[in-house]
């Protein structure tokens, strides 16, 4: 590798560093990214929602979750054509190589940062200035490293006697497993024969390279709501159909699909809500927002099947499961 090319890369990483946003709310890091490619002269360039499916989104933020990134991005001088492409949370971008005949590759990056408050003492970000400038968000995920990855990528392979054509997915939501599917929907995935992912980190060395497709590195969210009926826990407790009792039972029996480390599932309730008062059956437990499976490669398949043929057996298991049994 070239210093030169070295050097963009730290300092892109760095650049995308400070500015972490959330998932859909990537405004800015996808102004970011346009600018750069543009720089590039990539052959193509789509945006926000050319490069998706919107339909197919999941975990997408209310309007008012949105709107002051949204706002963030502009004052920090986001391309308006940008932000219009963005409008609403369809974040990211594609860009494509069309370097003549041969195989059809693409690469995704994923580009959102997390709820987490960046360290400020004994932390080199913050020694070297490139600390989160968004308080309590951060790049903890090394997405930033990833962006400037597909960058160096595409710079690459520019240089290179590559004939082909590479495609760049620049991929929102990643954090929320929200972002994949409505790429995977787009029209930029047709056509592709081989798709590569990359992530940093995963405790091997810096400098290593690992190739592989095991690992918990597909993953997948589910998201429940049950519903029962209301009624006194004291005077008529018969006549209510308790919700909680419901997803308590389906929480239990998610733990009997394996998720020990050297088999092929991982599965994690990691967030669940219920109930409104403790002597009122409870009629509805909602937002189980991290009724989480993580799973190897066709692991989440399998998962995702057990899962929801626990909450609902006439549920078929898809993508985007919507669980919500009768509370009885
Ligand atoms: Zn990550």
């Amino acid at each position: 590798m070239s210093q030169d090319l070295r050097g963009r890369l730290v300092e892109r990483r760095r650049r995308f560093h400070r500015y972490p946003e959330p998932a859909w709310r990537e405004f800015y890091t996808t102004s970011l990214l346009v600018e750069e490619l543009e720089q590039m002269q990539v052959d193509e360039l789509a945006v926000g929602h050319e490069t998706m499916r919107s339909e197919s989104r999941m975990a997408v933020p209310s309007d008012a979750e949105l709107r002051p990134w949204f706002e963030r991005a502009r004052e920090r001088g986001a391309s308006e054509d940008v932000l219009a492409a963005c409008e609403g949370g369809q974040t990211g971008c594609v860009a494509v190589l069309d370097r003549g005949e041969g195989p059809s590759i693409g690469l995704r990056v994923d580009i959102d940062g997390l709820f987490i408050e960046e360290a400020s003492e004994d932390h080199r970000p913050t020694r070297e200035k490139f600390r989160s400038e968004h308080e309590g968000v951060m790049h903890a995920c090394g997405h930033d490293a990833h962006m400037a990855i597909g960058l160096g990528v595409i710079e690459a392979v520019m240089d290179s006697e590559f004939s082909g054509t590479l495609t760049v997915f620049f991929q929102p939501a990643e954090e929320e497993a929200g972002g994949g599917r409505p790429m995977a929907e787009g029209r930029y995935i047709k056509g592709i024969e081989y798709l590569l992912c990359v992530h940093v980190g995963l405790d091997h060395p810096t400098g290593e390279v690992v190739a592989g497709i095991e690992k918990p590195l597909a993953m997948s969210h589910l998201k429940a709501e049950f519903r029962g009926a209301s009624a006194h826990a004291g005077k008529a407790p018969e006549e209510g159909e308790n919700a909680i009792q419901t997803m308590a039972t389906a929480v239990n029996d998610a733990y009997a699909i394996p998720r020990h480390s050297e088999g092929m599932t991982r599965v994690n309730v990691g967030r669940v809500e219920a109930g409104t008062a403790t002597n009122v059956i409870a009629e509805e437990a909602r937002r189980c927002r991290s009724l989480t499976v993580i799973a190897y490669s066709q692991g989440a398949v399998v998962a995702y099947e057990a899962l929801s043929q626990l909450a609902h057996p006439s549920v078929p298991a898809t993508q985007t499961p919507l669980l919500s049994p009768s509370g009885r």
